[in-house]
């Protein structure tokens, strides 16, 4: 069993932690927000008073945070915890973020002897709380083996996508693709409904059929349709509007620099933008179906 340090305990974090904690690992918890750490504390973890005093003699950290500036900044500089953590320590990044910050980390890393690996995931909270996640990991064939077993405590598919950011590439395009279909489905839905259709009936025909996909499958944008999606709970996330269009945003600026065409992923973000606009960026991203009716 390992000493883990896990810093950001949200709506992803916190169950990811509880599963390392079921495992039988000893975990020390980190948040910006007591309340979250007091609550990991309940399922048996030891509270952290920061990212530095969880992460001493931890044998893994593992990060859960919102957006590349957070990690850069819980990493890097004279503040940075690549400064105090000792050689041995392996760093594991679960944050959706750039490719370019996730391989800053891993410079950073390297030059200071410690391994590392960026994993993003993806299943939403759901996988998250079942330990059912796909881990899309990018570094070394030698830190990949070494974080394999931790990850599999937390997830069920664990790829190594390549070297260090491949992780975060994957990611990208995966929820470039997840954002589209989820627009998609939630058309189908509404114009079927328009037309008297019962949304469960064409749910259920549409699962049968050629529109199948996981948004319909697992995450069924209308309400009522799955009693346990965010549409069945008034769009609580889940998935917030606001890092769907953050991961949009990742994607774009990629396939602008790498000359890549993405036309839907584009539109997609302009919806997701207004989505933001109208004051709904905390929302689950499913809520996106509003925007049709
Ligand atoms: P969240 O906002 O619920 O959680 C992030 C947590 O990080 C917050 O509790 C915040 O207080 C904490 N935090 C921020 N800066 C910190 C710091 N310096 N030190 C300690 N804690 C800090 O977000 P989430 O939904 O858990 O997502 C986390 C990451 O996982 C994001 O990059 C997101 O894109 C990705 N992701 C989310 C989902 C999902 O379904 N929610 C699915 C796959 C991937």
């Amino acid at each position: 069993m390992a000493i883990i340090a896990f810093i950001g305990l949200g709506n992803m974090g916190g169950p990811m932690a509880t599963n390392l904690l079921k495992a039988g690992h000893e975990v020390r918890v980190f948040d910006l927000v007591p309340a979250l750490v007091k609550q990991l504390v309940s399922d048996g973890a030891q509270a952290a008073k920061s990212a530095e005093n969880a992460a001493d003699s931890a044998d893994y950290v593992i990060s859960m945070l919102p957006a590349g500036k957070h990690v850069a900044s819980l990493y890097i500089g004279d503040e940075g915890l690549l400064a105090s953590l000792k050689p041995g320590t392996m760093v594991i990044d679960s944050s959706t973020i750039d490719a370019e910050t996730a391989r800053d980390v891993h410079a950073a890393c390297r030059d200071k002897g410690i391994e590392m690996l960026d994993a993003p995931v993806s299943g939403g909270v759901a996988a998250a709380a079942a330990g059912s996640l796909t881990f899309m990991c990018g570094g070394s064939e030698k830190a990949f083996e070494k974080a394999k077993g931790i990850l599999g405590d937390m997830g069920q598919n664990i790829f190594h996508a390549g070297p260090d950011g491949a992780g975060q590439v994957a990611k990208m395009c995966n929820n470039m693709l997840l954002a589209i279909h989820m627009i998609g489905t939630s058309e189908a839905l509404q114009l079927g409904t328009k037309n008297g259709l019962d949304a469960k009936v064409l749910s259920d025909i549409m699962l049968a059929s050629s529109g199948k996909n996981w948004s319909l499958e697992r995450y069924n944008p209308y309400p009522g349709v799955m009693p346990t999606t965010p549409a069945s709970n008034d769009y609580q996330p889940g998935f917030m509007v606001d890092l769907m269009a953050k991961d949009l945003g990742l994607a774009i600026a990629n396939a602008s620099a790498c000359g890549s065409a993405t036309p839907l992923g584009e539109k997609a973000l302009g919806l997701y933008q207004q989505k933001q606009q109208e004051g709904d960026g905390k929302r689950d991203f499913s809520s996106i179906i509003e925007l049709l009716k």
